[in-house]
């Protein structure tokens, strides 16, 4: 995928998920001029091995160091679900949110993680937020007779994404470039110091250089994202 899309939303099962999987992606967009929205569907307040935390002041923190991450990357607005963290379903009421945001705010694309990953295990939030964030793309963000009180009650057209790519697919057919943005991607990252504390700018840009190098197999370019993308007719 060469053209940087014009409205991008992205599906976040947790916080620190996004700079992870799409953060330089979403940087390089941002640069060339996308308007990025986060959905952040759970409150990460299980993500801790430290016996003195509180669900309730880990949300806290994280809450605070993933508007501060997206601050760096340059997204535009953070909608925070606040669901449990490992406690995400598939209801009538988290497909109306993410309907809700596809109908507000109109992206080309949307970032998500893979929810058919078969080679491996992956968190069960990951599975349900890539399951639902897909449906409520297609059929139900695209057509006026599903959740209609959007409508009626917030005068939200429906709309129709062209994209969507799913990060941590088995297999990649989508890459895109992320060599100039990887110490942008580096300093979102380490905004998430619950999650590694200590982390410094140039540990993270080690890292993330080496991921994006092999994530680049196949490609033309060095370093990347690597996405499995589907497309629906516009
Ligand atoms: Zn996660």
């Amino acid at each position: 995928m060469d053209e940087t899309p014009g409205r991008v939303l992205v599906v976040i099962p947790h916080p620190d998920d996004a700079e992870g999987w799409c953060g330089g992606t979403v940087a390089a967009w941002v640069k060339g001029g996308a308007r990025v929205v986060y959905v952040l569907c759970t409150d990460g307040s299980k993500g801790t091995d430290d016996p003195e935390m509180s669900p309730q002041r880990l949300a806290q923190i994280r809450e605070k160091e993933q508007l501060e991450a997206a601050s760096v990357l340059g997204v535009e607005d953070v909608v925070l679900l606040r669901h449990a963290d490992g406690e995400l379903e598939d209801t009538y009421e988290f497909r109306r949110e993410l309907v809700r945001a596809i109908r507000l705010h109109r992206p080309d694309v949307i970032l998500c993680p893979d929810p058919y990953r078969r080679k491996s295990h992956w968190h069960r939030d990951h599975r349900i937020a890539g399951q639902v964030a897909a449906d409520a793309a297609f059929p139900y963000a695209r057509d006026h007779l599903h959740f209609q009180e959007l409508y009626r009650d917030e005068g939200l057209e429906t709309h129709k994404a062209g994209t969507i790519l799913f990060w941590a697919p088995d297999t990649p057919d989508t890459h895109i470039d992320i060599g100039g943005h990887i110490d942008t991607k580096a300093r979102a990252l380490v905004c998430h110091q619950s999650q590694n504390p200590g982390r410094t700018v140039e540990q993270a840009a080690e890292g993330i250089s080496q991921r994006a190098r092999l994530s680049a197999a196949g490609s033309q370019v060095e370093y990347a994202e690597a996405f499995r993308k589907v497309e629906f007719r516009r």
